[in-house]
């Protein structure tokens, strides 16, 4: 018999390990720096598969610093969370078919984004060497939790809207943490780290530490002092209507990383508070518990989610949609959640003392979430354009009216679908997020250096549409 010489991949993975079933990767993010070892995933596995770029290194215990140790971080990651949230939502596919497209590596920029055809990661310069988007578990968690949320509540990809624009961002970030809660060596680790109370910044609360120091090096005011964006925050609701376009990481805009971070704030502090309410010990939870209610959150998320409608409160929709569905799961959870919600300003007093009156029929549930946004046609001619802009609102009908709460406490009366929309597109075109797409005199165009476009300009007969693009989750102003 003839034995076969290794190739030259198969040496080097000789080298940094024996050959096991196993994969090392990072438990949440490189800035952390804490491996874990785990069994090897299956990318092809249903219900949502991956598809990752060939060929694949073979499986095996790298170093980091090495394409194949980032290989496998990404695998695993992904895998993990995408596993935790086909089962939670449920998930038999992608928006996008039974198969999502992941680019580790574009090419040089600090970002990531989804854009209904892949999950896309970059590098570029840190002061601590170049740094890999894709390497961090964190960073493609949230990634894949806009591509789940696109899969289940798909209006909120077109919605001209702050709100739904923001909280795509902010259960990204929670798919990110869920992700992170899968691992029981992060739950033991976080629960020792913070003697058991889990509302104090942590490894799960910083997100994205490595590419939030490569951004903080470039724009120091970009991204919290820490990470990327703290989950442990003290932001409180406001009309983002009202809000500044952009601020500085210490303040709230209504640029949708920034605004965010108040329902973020308000997951975080609600996983605690549920945590601490249930426990046998109040002072020191198990992993187990952390784990279970976790699980349970995330399918009190998933409900508010796929209960609320797409209008221009969102905010308050869903987190009403979260208390009603608390009271199915456990008691305990409802004052926490209704507490929680208030302090954020999210939800009014007024709103929070009537969610056992949202009483709404699994019919007119599922007839909202099909119904159609209205397009509306807004003048366009402060853009630069000559038709008329043809753009989604956040128009669905209300089964029940949740308010948020104004700085006073007093209910804010939601603004109008075309208000709400108005105020998103000025946004747009302000910060240089739309592509023109050859649509206008060039002269009348507002546009902004090689700003990565969130949306762009479609020709029709008599109109132009406005149309998403992807959903662009670094904070790098180039
Ligand atoms: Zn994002």
């Amino acid at each position: 018999m003839v034995k076969r010489r290794p190739g030259a991949a198969e040496k080097r993975r000789l080298s940094t390990a024996a050959i096991t079933a196993t994969v090392s990767s990072w438990e949440d993010d490189p800035g952390s720096g804490v491996r874990v070892t785990r069994p090897v995933p299956n990318l092809a596995a249903k219900p949502l598969a991956f598809a990752f770029p060939k060929p694949a290194p073979p499986a095996g215990m790298y170093q980091p610093g090495t394409p194949d140790f980032r290989y496998w971080t990404a695998a695993e990651a992904l895998r993990r969370g995408a596993d935790f949230w086909a089962k939670r939502v449920p998930l038999s596919r992608w928006e996008v078919g039974q198969v999502l497209k992941v680019i580790l590596d574009e090419g040089v920029d600090l970002n990531a984004y989804y854009d209904r055809k892949a999950l896309n990661f970059f590098h570029g310069p840190s002061p601590s060497g170049t740094v890999y988007s894709g390497e961090s578990p964190d960073i493609v968690c949230h990634e894949m939790g806009h591509a789940v949320l696109d899969s289940f509540k798909p209006q909120l990809w077109a919605a001209a809207s702050h709100e739904a624009a923001a909280f795509h961002e902010s259960f990204a970030d929670m798919s990110a943490i869920l992700s992170a809660v899968q691992l029981p060596s992060v739950r033991n680790a976080i629960l020792t780290d913070t003697g058991g109370h889990l509302y104090r910044s942590s490894r799960l609360s910083r997100l994205a530490e490595q590419l939030g120091a490569a951004i903080r090096a470039q724009q120091p005011d970009a991204v919290d002092p820490d990470c990327l964006r703290n989950a442990v925050n003290s932001f409180t609701y406001l009309n983002p209507v009202n809000l500044p376009q952009s601020a500085p990481a210490s303040q709230l805009s209504s640029e949708p990383h920034s605004f965010s971070r108040v329902f973020t704030g308000a997951f975080f502090e609600s996983l605690a508070g549920m945590v601490a309410a249930t426990a046998a010990n109040e002072n020191t939870p198990t992993e187990n518990e952390l784990a279970s209610v976790a699980n349970d959150l995330a399918g009190i998320v998933v409900a508010g989610i796929k209960a609320a409608p797409v209008v221009s409160n969102w905010y308050a929709e869903v987190a009403a949609a979260m208390v009603k569905a608390a009271a199915a799961v456990k008691a305990a959870y409802v004052p926490v959640l209704k507490a929680t919600f208030v302090r954020r300003s999210i939800l009014s007093m007024h709103a929070a003392s009537a969610t056992e009156t949202l009483q709404k029929s699994v019919a007119a549930a599922r007839r909202t979430a099909s119904e159609p946004l209205a397009s509306v046609a807004l003048t366009a001619s402060q853009y630069g354009l000559d038709k008329p802009l043809l753009v989604q609102t956040p128009s669905q009908s209300r089964a029940f009216l949740a308010t948020s709460a104004a700085p006073d406490a007093s209910p804010i009366e939601p603004d109008s679908a075309v208000t709400a929309a108005r105020a998103f597109v000025d946004d747009l075109f302000r910060q240089g997020r739309v592509d023109y797409n050859q649509v206008g005199r060039p002269e009348a165009r507002l546009e902004q250096g090689r700003r990565l476009r969130t949306h762009r300009l479609v020709e029709e007969s008599g109109a132009i549409r406005l149309e998403r693009l992807l959903f662009d989750c670094g904070l790098c102003r180039r």
